[in-house]
């Protein structure tokens, strides 16, 4: 195993709140590195809706998740950030200066720590019929990460969450149709985005579960639907694609043994006002936070960065005077 950089800050996860981080670490100078364990970063925005319009983020009245994330990657191009995807931190250790990081592929040392981890690495939630495996990535999807592929096709889509909504309402216009399937007669999305879904060409079917699908000689997936709370009435649906939207199961297990305290519940870590956890030189910003008012929210995330990079600096640099504003950094270019 390959030793071993010592860094000022590091930090572990590259969604929107850690890359927003990343770069508030590079206009401070400080000798950063951020860990991914995605191929890509962007986190959520890019993994679960890289087409979605977001229209919650200052300065944009609308933008596509994936246009956001490559304004952010563009934001810290001129930054020296060593940046690593792939990896998985497994393990922090405490040391006399600062903490050793443990990925399967390196170990390197820093002073201090950034968790922007979200709810931990994410996977989703799998549609239970026999032989997915065989279709997923084909014609079996967990998130719509090219738009493309769906155009004047048959498309149904399973869930009743903001993100099923979402994605109906988003291929309505392109595919040839849409079906959404969902096992409760209600919605659990925003008020607003269902009464959007009622009005619009998306045939709702309610309340049935996917029980079945096999492949027709001509490609296409005959999807056997079973309403709910009954043994024997089926119907059978012929489409091109089928997008699963059951959420995602998260996996914050790792962090247990970093020793930072959880709220109540065990999910979200409890930061102060400087979003410093329960051990010293560790903090954390983005939704895998809690404090009294925190909102889920990419902007929410964007503001805790600053805060927290100041903090961290203050605390590595006491005598170093912490910035008014951006202008008042200096911005180092090749
Ligand atoms: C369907 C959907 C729609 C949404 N729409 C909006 C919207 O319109 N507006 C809005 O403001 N918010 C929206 N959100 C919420 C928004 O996406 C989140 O608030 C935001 O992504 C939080 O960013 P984050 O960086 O804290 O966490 P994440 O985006 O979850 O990123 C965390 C990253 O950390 C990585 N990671 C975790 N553990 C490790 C580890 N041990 N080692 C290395 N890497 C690790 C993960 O792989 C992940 O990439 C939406 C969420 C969903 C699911």
């Amino acid at each position: 195993m390959a030793a071993t950089e010592r860094y000022d800050i590091t930090i572990i996860g590259g969604g929107p709140a850690g890359m927003f981080a990343g770069f508030y670490s590079g206009l401070r100078t400080a000798k950063t590195q951020l860990i991914e364990s995605l191929s890509e970063l962007g986190g959520q925005v890019q993994a679960l809706y890289p087409e979605k319009e977001i229209l919650d983020v200052a300065g944009f009245p609308t933008i596509k998740g994936s246009q956001l994330i490559a304004q952010q990657n563009n934001q810290f191009k001129d930054f020296p950030i060593d940046i690593f995807k792939n990896q998985t931190v497994t393990d922090i250790k405490r040391e006399a200066d600062g903490f050793e990081i443990v990925t399967p592929q390196r170990i390197t040392h820093t002073k201090e720590i950034l968790l922007a981890i979200g709810n931990g690495a994410f996977t989703p939630r799998k549609l239970a019929v026999e032989n997915i495996d065989s279709f997923e990535g084909k014609q079996v999807f967990y998130s719509v990460s090219d738009l493309e592929h769906f155009r004047n096709h048959e498309v149904l889509i399973a869930g009743g969450g903001d993100s099923a909504i979402d994605q109906a309402l988003m291929l309505e216009p392109l595919a040839k149709h849409v079906t959404l399937v969902h096992r409760r007669d209600q919605f659990r999305g925003l008020e607003y985005m269902v009464e959007k879904l009622r009005n619009s060409s998306v045939t709702i079917k309610t309340p049935f579960l996917v029980k079945d699908i096999e492949q027709t000689p001509t490609k296409q997936l005959n999807i056997s639907l079973k309403r709910v709370k009954t043994e024997d009435q089926f119907e059978q649906l012929l489409v091109d694609d089928v997008i699963v939207s059951y959420g995602f199961i998260s996996d914050n297990k790792a962090v247990a043994g970093w020793h930072v305290q959880f709220d109540e519940d065990h999910r979200m870590l409890k930061v102060d006002s400087k979003m410093q956890t329960s051990e010293p030189g560790i903090f954390a910003i983005g939704d895998g936070v809690l404090y009294p008012g925190k909102q889920q929210l990419i902007a929410t995330a964007y503001g805790e960065a600053p805060t927290a990079i100041n903090a961290m600096m203050q605390q590595i640099y006491p005598d170093k005077r912490g910035p008014v504003h951006s202008t008042s950094l200096k911005i180092k270019k090749d």
